[in-house]
């Protein structure tokens, strides 16, 4: 076990279900992996669908006793969580660093993104306000409630094992919902510390669920998820085609679905951009969890005056990052998840180079070894390789060279995906002109880092449906209510 830690009760080998630490029906484990070295740092429970049916009843158990509770109650429910989660934060991040691979210093910023929706869910609770709507006849009165939509279910990705589960948690449960979460096979651990953080604050029994899998149970255990009818909304975050996949089985018992799915997020910058600030932008917007985020910066467009000037500094940027273990110091660039995420990473970089594109940095998997990868800056490239076109999901940066504002958008615009995209430009007018006109859910404008748990996150085509986080975080687990109110009279 590589896994120091000053509390060592948080790691725990047992899922939670139902207030309960508990071992799979099938009596199976699952080891977790440290990326950056493949030792094994802990077990979990290999849950299948029974379980979660076994979950979901502990949910629904939960739920009356929840939802009657005071917005004001369960908002304090929440802060004592978040307090407790940062309280913890150094295990937390070594936890959350052990198992994705992430540089200490992201983890340690990464919970306390997870805790900040915590906090910020605690006040959004009370303000779960209805309507009341002028009648159209003099004898009604016309009012609609908001209640919550019951019992909710997460499934998350690796590449934030901490914020993709509050994200979802603490709107569910602000609303008045009890969840059950699937957390990704690769990074079970931090849930379950989560968890173990979420009963030491008096979260009660059966309100939050966590149900662990293994790659191969996965499927089943969504099944389940989806095709319970007391599961009333499923909010996923994901790679699109399993998004789809999910939406397809949810849809029989007609779920309220919200996907956070995959980006190909374009980072623009203009003539008339500030260079140094467009490189750090780029650099952050790209390099972070070694290019393994859903708004990372995919595609780099720079227009011909400032290209060579942009490319030169970017490059001297990218050089002075490091690659090695998160848990090393200084370490800005951690391994890439697994095998497979190293293999489609070299084997996009692969394309492009044997197309006519130029590696100015890197261009293949770092020599240590394992799943590290170079960080990369790749030139000439052009709109028909696969990198263009497909979520890379690593640390390559290729930057195309465009004329025009019109190329640019056109360019930028001609993705399935729609997530985030950025730009940097000093020209008021064509902030807003761009930022209108990008087909995308959130934008950066000077900046490469938008995330935030007071500002709604979300994509638009291939990339998911409804928002988390801000005032609209909530609406994913509430339902409207119409009350009509007859026969008032004066
Ligand atoms: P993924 O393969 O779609 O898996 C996401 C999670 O869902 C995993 O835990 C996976 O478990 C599980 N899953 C997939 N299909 C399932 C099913 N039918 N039933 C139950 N569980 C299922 O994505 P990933 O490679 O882990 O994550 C990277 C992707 O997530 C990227 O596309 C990224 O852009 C996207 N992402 C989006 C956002 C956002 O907010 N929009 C945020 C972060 C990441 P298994 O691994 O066992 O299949």
């Amino acid at each position: 076990m590589s896994l120091v830690l000053t509390d060592r009760s948080l790691v725990r080998s047992h899922a939670y279900v139902g207030g309960e630490w508990c071992e799979a029906e099938g009596g199976t484990t699952v080891p977790v992996e440290d990326p950056a070295n493949g030792q094994v740092i802990g077990s979990v429970p290999e849950m299948h669908g029974i379980d979660a049916v076994r979950a979901i009843a502990a949910a629904a158990a939960a739920l009356p006793t929840w939802r009657e509770e005071t917005a004001a109650s369960r908002g304090d429910s929440l802060r004592k969580w978040s307090a407790a989660v940062t309280a913890a934060t150094d295990d937390l991040a070594a936890i959350v660093t052990a198992e994705s691979g992430k540089p200490l210093a992201e983890a340690r910023g990464e919970v306390a993104y997870a805790a900040s929706f915590l906090d910020w869910y605690a006040e959004e609770a009370r303000r779960a306000y209805g309507e009341i709507i002028p009648p159209p006849q003099a004898d009604k009165r016309l009012l609609v409630i908001r209640q919550p939509i019951g019992v909710a279910a997460a499934i998350t990705p690796w590449n934030f094992p901490a914020a993709m589960i509050l994200r979802k948690v603490a709107a569910a449960l602000a609303a008045g919902c009890s969840m059950v979460v699937k957390p990704a096979p690769q990074t079970p651990l931090t849930a379950l510390a989560l968890a173990t953080l979420a009963e030491r604050a008096g979260i009660p029994a059966g309100v939050l669920n966590v149900v662990t899998g293994s790659l191969a149970s996965s499927r089943d255990i969504g099944t389940a998820i989806c095709e319970s009818p007391v599961v009333r909304a499923l909010s996923f975050t994901g790679s699109t085609a399993a998004g789809i996949a999910l939406a397809q089985q949810a849809a029989a018992t007609v779920k309220k679905v919200s996907l956070e799915l995959g980006g190909n997020a374009s980072l623009v910058v203009f003539d008339d951009a500030d260079l140094e600030a467009a490189v750090a932008g780029a650099v952050a917007a790209k390099f972070r969890n070694a290019g393994q985020t859903c708004v990372c910066a995919n595609r780099i467009y720079v227009q011909a005056g400032i290209h060579d000037a942009f490319v030169e500094h970017f490059t001297a940027a990218v050089r002075g990052l490091k690659v090695g273990p998160g848990a090393e110091r200084d370490v800005t660039v951690g391994p890439l998840i697994d095998s497979r995420a190293v293999a489609k990473v070299t084997g996009l970089v692969d394309e492009a180079l044997a197309s006519g594109g130029v590696a100015n940095l890197g261009g293949k998997p770092d020599g240590r070894g394992g799943h590290f990868f170079e960080p990369t800056v790749l030139t000439r490239v052009n709109a028909s390789m696969r990198l263009a076109r497909e979520e890379i999901f690593g640390p390559v940066a290729p930057v195309f060279r465009f004329e025009t504002e019109a190329e640019a958008l056109e360019l930028a615009n001609a993705t399935e995906f729609g997530l985030a995209s950025y730009f940097f430009s000093r020209d008021v007018s064509r902030c807003f002109r761009v930022a209108e006109q990008l087909e995308c859910g959130m934008v950066g404008i000077n900046t490469g880092m938008l995330s935030t748990a007071v500002a709604p996150f979300g994509g638009v085509k291939a990339s998911g449906i409804g928002r988390e986080g801000g005032r609209y975080g909530m609406d994913e687990y509430q339902e409207l209510k119409y009350l009509c109110f007859g026969e008032i009279h004066s």
